[in-house]
């Protein structure tokens, strides 16, 4: 009843947010201890860039994260926004982890694609290992952090 005399979220947002020089839209209402935006809508607290790619492009569930390419935790610009989940953000970490590692073992890098094609496979070590021309440790490595990153994400 009153979210309808206050606008549509979109409106809500755009109303209390400020574009900068940078491209990034800042959020100039409230935020967490984090510096991400919240927005208070329909009786509901939402992060402000959260919301932002909600009223741009429909309802995210719970496991959807919005991420920003910007890293301004506080930019509602939808345009900076793109979706990530769980298991593309470590898959994502894990590509990034082993660039910085460096391959001690010579084997070859593996894409975020790569990563997350090992860990939705159900096919033996031996056999990814070969595909992806890497050691069966490797494949394990992959496996496990899935498990651990998994838990973690959901603990929040
Ligand atoms: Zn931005």
């Amino acid at each position: 009843m009153s979210a309808r005399c206050l606008g549509t979220l979109a409106e809500r947002i755009a109303f209390h947010s400020e574009a900068q020089s940078t491209g990034c839209v800042h959020w100039m209402g409230s935020l967490n201890n984090k510096g991400y935006g919240q927005i208070r809508f329909a009786g509901r607290l939402m992060l402000a860039h959260r919301a932002a790619y909600e009223a741009a492009n429909g309802a995210l569930t719970a496991a959807q994260q919005v991420l920003h390419r910007c890293d301004n935790p506080r930019c509602v610009n939808t345009e900076h926004l793109f979706l990530g989940t769980p298991a593309l953000n470590s898959a994502d970490k894990i590509a990034k982890g082993r660039h910085a590692h460096g391959e001690r073992h010579g084997h070859a890098k593996l894409s975020t694609a790569q990563v997350l094609a090992i860990r939705a496979s159900t096919e033996k070590q031996a056999v990814l290992a070969a595909r992806f021309s890497v050691s069966q440790s490797a494949i394990s490595r992959i496996r496990n952090a899935r498990r651990r990153a998994g838990a973690e994400e959901f603990s929040r």
